[in-house]
């Protein structure tokens, strides 16, 4: 992986960027991330991650079903190989998949074009892999209707509300919460901190180094112009690391990784490389001439790649964080 890494570092397409200055959180996220790529190290996070993947989809199709919650979503992912070289890189990641189950399909471009029938007939590439049981979902809307579902259920909610610390209190039963704005601290008696990257900062007091650093990446949403042009479902460039999928009646783009820099300052090499892809797989697809969403969003990510959940050790207080590139 570190080779991997330093070989993008110079192209002019890279998947992975550094941008100047780092920060020392950001050198002590990458010394960690480099030793977690020890081969007897990232072996035993996969196991771990898979679980967690398998859970959480048994748990979307329960609550999907459960609440009959409607919103845009497709079935399958592909990840597209350009070249014999791209297929043999992908190989060790395969056989993770193999050794935990995972229903997939190596296939040839002419199988590819059959379930991604808007594939750019002018590309010639090498083959895909296909995960038939994996989706694409519009978290937005899930996340919309999850809201009124629980607000149905007596669940209230405080917007645009920051929370400035959270301490245990003296009793040891409960946790208190000081909110911007307000005199008055809150009590509850268990809160989960699930705040992102500002969750390092919550936790410090609380004793609590959570070694997490935001590795931001890029995204572009666009009306669909041509349906006929446009993806079914999603497919992931691997060379590039760059996925294009359907929601609904738009195509969203996403794709690198960029260590360093902040979130409001956008770089035009990853959204050039995101519309390369677009225009390499699916030209003619979006409608670009009108609005194009351009965002760039940060990924909390530890080290090691798995997230941590659950209680945390004091009394009241659990974790939620860390998801990474994998929501
Ligand atoms: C370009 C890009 C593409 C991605 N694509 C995918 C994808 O296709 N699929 C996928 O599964 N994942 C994807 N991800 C990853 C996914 O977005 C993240 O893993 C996920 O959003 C992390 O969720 P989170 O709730 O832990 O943190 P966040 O999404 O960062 O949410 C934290 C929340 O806490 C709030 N908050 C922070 N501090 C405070 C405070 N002090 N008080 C109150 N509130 C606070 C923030 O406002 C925010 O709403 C992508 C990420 C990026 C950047």
């Amino acid at each position: 992986m570190p080779g991997k890494v330093l070989g993008h570092l110079l192209s002019r397409h890279a998947p992975v960027r550094v941008n100047l200055p780092l920060s020392g959180r950001d050198l002590t996220w990458m010394w960690k991330f480099y030793r977690a790529c020890r081969l007897d190290t990232y072996l035993t996070y996969p196991s771990q991650l898979q679980r967690l993947a398998f859970y959480s989809r048994e748990r979307l199709d329960q609550i999907r079903a459960d609440l009959n919650l409607d919103y845009e979503r497709s079935d399958g992912y592909m990840v597209l190989l350009r070249s014999v070289r791209d297929s043999k890189l992908v190989q060790p990641g395969l056989q993770v998949l193999r050794d935990a189950g995972v229903n997939f399909k190596e296939i040839g471009p002419q199988d590819a074009r059959r379930i991604e029938v808007a594939l750019n007939p002018e590309i010639t590439f090498h083959g895909a892999v296909h995960l038939p049981d994996d989706e694409v979902g519009n978290c937005r809307q899930f996340a919309l209707l999850l809201k009124t579902e629980s607000q149905r259920t007596g669940v209230e909610y405080l917007f645009n509300a920051s929370v400035t610390h959270v301490t245990g209190v003296a009793s040891g039963h409960g946790v208190e919460i000081g909110i911007g704005g307000e005199n008055q601290t809150r009590q509850f008696d268990a809160v989960v901190i699930c705040a992102g990257l500002d969750s390092v900062r919550l936790l410090e007091p609380l004793g609590w180094k959570v070694p997490m650093t935001a590795v931001h990446g890029y995204s572009i949403s666009a009306a669909i112009r041509e349906p006929l042009n446009a993806p079914a479902s999603a497919v992931m460039d691997e060379r590039y690391k760059v996925a294009v999928s359907r929601l609904g009646n738009r195509i969203r783009v996403a794709g690198s990784a960029e260590l360093g820099g902040t979130v409001d300052k956008k770089g035009s090499s990853p959204l050039q490389t995101l519309y390369k892809v677009l225009h390499d797989w699916f030209p003619g697809a979006a409608n670009l001439s009108s609005v194009v969403q351009e965002w760039k969003g940060a990924r909390p990510m530890l080290p090691e790649g798995p997230p941590i959940i659950g209680a945390s050790g004091i009394a009241g207080v659990w974790l939620n964080l860390g998801h990474g590139s994998s929501g």
